[in-house]
């Protein structure tokens, strides 16, 4: 599962135990995913997603809740900022918002521009259903 998007190699997130019919490779460039297996799909490739509908807001104690970060990956912010325990909340990270952290709006923009315009189309992301 290399190179599903913009030509760089995807890494394999670590299995959990629990799930571990399903791998997830993910790009440390675009930040595109694809999951192998699982319940309902052989192959699923989620669509690429404009920047407002891409990002949840990272909650974490700790973090100021004054300025909104997007979660990125594994306890961390797009820009940076670890914290432990941090997730990701079920609200999208809008990075127009006045409190939206600059940081991570420029990391989200930057990751964006990496997503080729080529393969942003609807059907540039074929899944493969499981046959039931
Ligand atoms: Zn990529
Ligand atoms: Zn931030």
């Amino acid at each position: 599962m290399e190179r599903d998007v913009c030509g760089r190699v995807m890494w394999r997130w670590p299995v959990q135990p629990a799930v571990s019919e399903e791998e997830i490779w993910s790009c440390s460039w675009c930040h595109a995913a694809t999951h192998v297996g699982g319940e309902w799909f052989e192959v699923l490739r989620p669509p690429y997603l404009p920047v407002g509908m891409r990002w949840e807001r990272a909650v974490a104690d700790g973090l100021s809740v004054d300025v909104s970060h997007a979660y990125g990956i594994f306890d961390r912010t797009l820009c940076g900022i670890q914290v432990a325990g941090m997730s990701p909340s079920d609200y999208w990270w809008l990075p127009d918002r006045e409190n939206a952290c600059g940081a991570c709006r420029e990391a989200a923009g930057a990751i964006d521009d990496r997503w080729p315009q080529a393969m942003r189309g609807e059907n540039m992301r074929v899944s493969v259903a499981r046959r039931l």
